[in-house]
């Protein structure tokens, strides 16, 4: 009797503590925070990154805690080695990485400046095949002055959501999440609004519907610490676009943003004490490396995207695992240092695109092109070649005036930090004396001069660069290679580097 009064008791202890820790519920809400993924592989010889690793990882905080989201802030459907291959015909464009997102659970993506670098029908195809919702709260489709959401399948796609978590009892806490997205890929089928404003508009709608406001963003940080000083009222921004991990607060507002291509990935506890009605973030940086198991759905989906790219790279004269060479000095093909200064790996891609070219005597490309924000060293295979240079493109020959070339690599020193900074072969830069030289020559502005560039370079889309396009009256001669002759390596900057390396070595 005496015991089963003491379990008795026991048992009303219990409950009782349970009730009272019920009452002041802190209610945690996870979210697996990973931006600019462009890759669906891992990096470094598989050291780092690979989605089916994040996999993995969203279902074992899944397991812990089923209040778990996982979000992708922009910057995936774009650039990418694997989706410039053909499969079935048609460029893959991004659809391996919508495929490989699906498998994985993603729940929320929204646009970052990459998702506008298709034409207006990819973009629609790679939105449909999502089985993710996208948000988005400044960004609208214009059809021809016709300002309306973008759609997703059936549905426009929402400006916002309100994620509602069990608290207690039939209580939920009401969390609200906007999506801003920064300005720079201004394709004629979009339409930006003030991120600010938009944050503004949708706050004053949803205000008494939440009870806290958070935002994943895609802009600078710069732009995100302006928006968290404009809008106190979020509390907390998940972000991407810069590509390296930070973790910064302005006033009361938390911003974070992981490494590029799931190198790692934030893991954020919001803990909302629903009495005291307080948020308070707890986040961890998780690097994605050998650690971590690959989940088997997810890994199946890659592989096959894999095959198939691989076997359209052969059909376009690649031959992706060969090896090319070894390097034992690493190539920096780093984005922090492609963007402000001339590096290895650029006078690597120059001397290779010079020593394809039939009439040139220099060579110059735009810096955004290297896209593998990583050292190549150790064994070189034509797929790290691919996934250094993933747009490809062909070489083009130009003869041009001296005036045109310096206003060329002007524009290039005026866009230091940023895609359109220009690397170089050939040419030679005096930073004291602010001069350019060519061949120990100065460079004269009624001479003319043979340069070998990369064919995005006239299309007049480079940062700062609207008056370099194939008809100003600068260039004099253009030189383009033939584009259904094999032998002709100008046909793809790939293939030129690739050969360049194999001589080299
Ligand atoms: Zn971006």
């Amino acid at each position: 009797m005496f015991k089963r009064a003491a379990l008795l008791y026991k048992l009303t202890f219990l409950f009782l503590f349970t009730c009272s820790i019920q009452y002041a519920k802190v209610v945690d809400i996870v979210f697996l925070h990973m931006n600019d993924v462009y890759e669906i592989t891992p990096l470094e010889g598989g050291k780092y990154g690979g989605l089916s690793r994040v996999a993995e990882l969203r279902k074992q905080l899944l397991k812990q805690n089923p209040n778990t989201y996982t979000v992708l802030p922009g910057d995936f459907i774009s650039p990418s080695a694997l989706g410039t291959a053909e499969f079935e015909g048609k460029r893959i464009n991004g659809a391996q990485m919508i495929d490989v997102l699906n498998t994985l659970g993603l729940d929320f993506a929204m646009f970052g400046n990459h998702e506008f670098d298709y034409k207006y029908e990819v973009l629609q195809d790679r939105m449909d095949e999502s089985k993710f919702e996208w948000i988005s709260s400044n960004v609208y489709h214009d059809q021809n002055g016709l300002r309306q959401s973008f759609r997703r399948i059936d549905h426009p796609i929402p400006q916002y959501v309100i994620l509602k978590i069990p608290s207690s009892g039939k209580k939920m806490v009401r969390v609200g999440m906007i999506a801003l997205c920064i300005d720079v890929n201004k394709q004629p089928y979009v339409y930006y609004e003030n991120s600010v404003d938009a944050g503004k508009r949708i706050y004053s709608e949803i205000k008494d519907s939440i009870d806290f406001l958070i935002a994943m963003t895609h802009l600078t940080i710069q732009q995100d610490k302006e928006l968290a000083a404009a809008m106190p009222e979020i509390k907390f921004i998940m972000g991407g676009h810069e590509h390296f991990n930070m973790y910064v607060t302005q006033d009361e507002t938390i911003i974070a943003k992981a490494d590029a291509n799931a190198k790692s990935v934030y893991v954020h506890h919001l803990l909302y004490d629903t009495k005291r009605k307080k948020l308070k973030i707890e986040s961890e940086l998780k690097t994605i490396d050998t650690a971590i198991k690959n989940d088997g759905a997810t890994s199946e989906t890659v592989n096959k995207w894999v095959d198939r790219a691989f076997s359209g790279f052969r059909s376009k004269g690649f031959e992706p695992n060969e090896i090319v060479t070894t390097l034992n000095e690493p190539l920096d093909g780093l984005e922090i240092n492609n963007r402000f200064y001339e590096t290895n790996l650029g006078k690597v891609i120059g001397e290779a695109m010079y020593s394809v070219s039939r009439n040139s005597t220099a060579a110059i490309f735009n810096s955004g092109s290297v896209r593998i924000d990583d050292n190549l060293m150790g064994e070189i295979s034509q797929y790290d070649i691919i996934r250094t240079l993933p747009f490809g493109g062909k070489i083009i020959e130009i003869e041009v005036t001296g005036e045109l070339l310096l206003k060329i690599l002007n524009t290039g020193i005026a866009n230091r930090g940023s895609r359109g900074f220009l690397q170089y072969y050939g040419i030679q830069y005096d930073s004291s004396s602010v001069s350019w030289g060519f061949n120990g020559h100065g460079i004269i502005e009624t001479d003319t001069y043979n340069i070998a560039v990369s064919d995005y370079l006239l299309t007049g889309m480079e940062q700062n660069m609207s008056f370099l396009k194939r008809d100003n009256p600068g260039i004099l001669k253009i030189l383009e290679p033939q584009a259904d002759d094999k032998s002709d390596l100008r046909n793809d900057i790939r293939l030129a580097l690739i050969k360049y390396l194999k001589e080299k070595k």
